[in-house]
Order: structure tokens, then C-alpha cells, then sequence
């Protein structure tokens, strides 16, 4: 049995006292790939957020690699192994893709940024071209490589297909499938394209009404489509989330 990365129970979380999520249970081990699904609004952000230290809980606990999430210092979250590639990439557009390389790391590890830009070789003949010039599927891909290099335990990718063709996305999804298989990492996943999500994600959970609707083996829910769309849509249908 792989190592628990994130332990999540009874978690509550919203803003100014309302809360998006109530009652979310959740664990995702070393090297799983888990999608969070839900239509718009439905509270994904939200909770990666919250994953992240960077969402206080209104109720409920937050355990990554081994303590406590605290929202007081998100720093040391992340610090412990815990990367969010948030929606907008958190890039900046004037510098380029070498000073990216050298910001994500305390030191220089040539061996590790080898590793990673072996992963994304797009990038490497783009070292001195400013990220605002690079096509969104090659920000992506750089987005990605700069939380790598802190070598995380838990990768937290939202919306990694946003503004992409599908085409871009079939290329970059399938390579964060590799990285939880060779590197062990667990991956938590927020995205529209729900096909593609399921076809590398070994978990899924869709959001909604401000619950887990309906959660399982990401083949299983795949195969089923009704039940998956109605709670994907909020229609009729979907039944309480399995335990
Ligand atoms: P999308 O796919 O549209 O990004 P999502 O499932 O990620 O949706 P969230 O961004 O988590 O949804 O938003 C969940 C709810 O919380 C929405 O109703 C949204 O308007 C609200 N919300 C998000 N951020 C804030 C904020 N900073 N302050 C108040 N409400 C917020």
C-alpha cells in the first residue's frame, strides 16, 4: 500500500463565512492520479486552494505528508512537497523560460532541471524567449516544469486545459500520468475535459450542490456516462457519493 499523501475529512471551506464545500472526505496516495470534476462554480478551485494552505477551513482537517495543512504559513506547505499550478499559470510574461528555471529552485540543480526538461523538451531550445511570446500549451508546460523542480509530493494542477486545443492538452495530460508512475508523485487534477481527465486519472470526483456527488475508479465512471453527466450536470440521477 503506497503512502498517504493527502488525508482530507469533514472538510468544510468557502469565503466570507459561506461555505462552497461541505463535507468532503477525500485521501489520494503516492503515485495516484485523482481528478476533481464539477461544472462551473462548483467549488474545485475552492478546494485545491484549500489543499494548498492558501483557503483556511471553515471545519474539518487537512493532513499533507504527514501534518497539518496550516493556512497560516502556506510557505511551509509548500516548502513540505505540497505544488498548486494555479489556473493562471502564475507566470510572468517579461521574463523568460531559463529565469523561470532558476527562480523555482533555492539552488541551482542542474541534474533535476535536466530531468524535468527531459519530461518537457519543448522548452528546452526556449530558455531565453520571454513567457509572454510562448504558446499557451508551451506556458503550460512551463508552469508545470517550474513546480517540478521543488520536486513535490503532491502536484495540484487547476484548469490545465484552459484556453488550450484539445490536441495540446492530449499531449501535456498523459505526461503527468508518467510523472506519478516513475516519480511516485500524487497528482490531483481539476479539469474540463473530462475524457481526457478520466483517461489518466486512476480516481475521479465531481463536485456539486456543494458535495462529492459521485466519486470512483475513473474507468468505471468513464463506462458510465449517464451517471457521470447527471452529476456533472447537477440533474436527476445522481445518488450519494460511495463511501
Ligand atoms: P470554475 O470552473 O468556474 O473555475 P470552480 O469549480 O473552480 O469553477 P470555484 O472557483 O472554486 O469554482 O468557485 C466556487 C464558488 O465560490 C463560486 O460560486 C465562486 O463565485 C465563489 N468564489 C470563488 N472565489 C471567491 C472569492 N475570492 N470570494 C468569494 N466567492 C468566491
Amino acid at each position: 500500500m503506497s503512502e498517504i499523501v493527502l488525508e482530507v475529512e469533514n472538510l468544510s471551506c468557502g469565503y466570507n463565512g459561506i461555505p462552497v464545500i461541505e463535507g468532503l472526505d477525500l485521501s489520494v496516495a503516492a503515485g495516484e492520479v485523482v481528478s476533481v470534476l464539477g461544472a462551473n462554480g462548483a467549488g474545485k478551485t475552492t478546494t485545491l486552494l484549500a489543499f494548498a494552505g492558501l483557503l483556511p477551513p471553515m471545519s474539518g482537517t487537512i493532513r499533507a505528508l504527514g501534518a497539518s495543512v496550516d493556512h497560516r504559513a502556506p510557505h511551509s506547505v509548500a516548502r513540505r512537497g505540497v505544488r498548486l499550478v494555479p489556473d493562471d499559470r502564475g507566470l510572468f510574461p517579461s521574463m523568460t523560460v531559463r529565469e523561470h528555471l532558476r527562480l523555482a529552485c533555492r539552488k541551482p540543480d542542474h541534474e533535476r532541471e535536466k530531468a524535468v526538461l527531459d519530461r518537457f523538451p519543448a522548452l528546452a531550445g526556449l530558455r531565453s524567449r520571454a513567457v509572454g511570446l510562448l504558446s499557451g500549451g508551451e506556458q503550460q508546460m512551463l508552469a508545470i516544469a517550474v513546480a517540478l523542480l521543488a520536486s513535490p509530493r503532491l502536484l495540484m494542477v487547476d484548469e490545465m486545459s484552459l484556453g488550450l486545443a484539445p490536441m495540446v492538452v492530449d499531449r501535456i495530460l498523459p505526461s503527468l500520468r508518467e510523472l506519478a508512475q516513475e516519480e511516485g508523485i500524487a497528482v490531483l487534477l481539476v479539469e474540463q475535459h473530462v475524457d481526457l481527465a478520466l483517461a489518466v486519472s486512476d480516481r475521479a470526483l465531481v463536485l456539486g450542490r456543494g458535495k462529492v456527488l459521485l466519486q470512483g475508479d475513473a474507468r468505471e465512471l468513464a463506462a458510465d456516462r449517464d451517471r457521470l453527466e447527471s452529476a456533472y450536470f447537477g440533474t436527476v440521477g445522481a445518488e450519494p457519493a460511495d463511501a
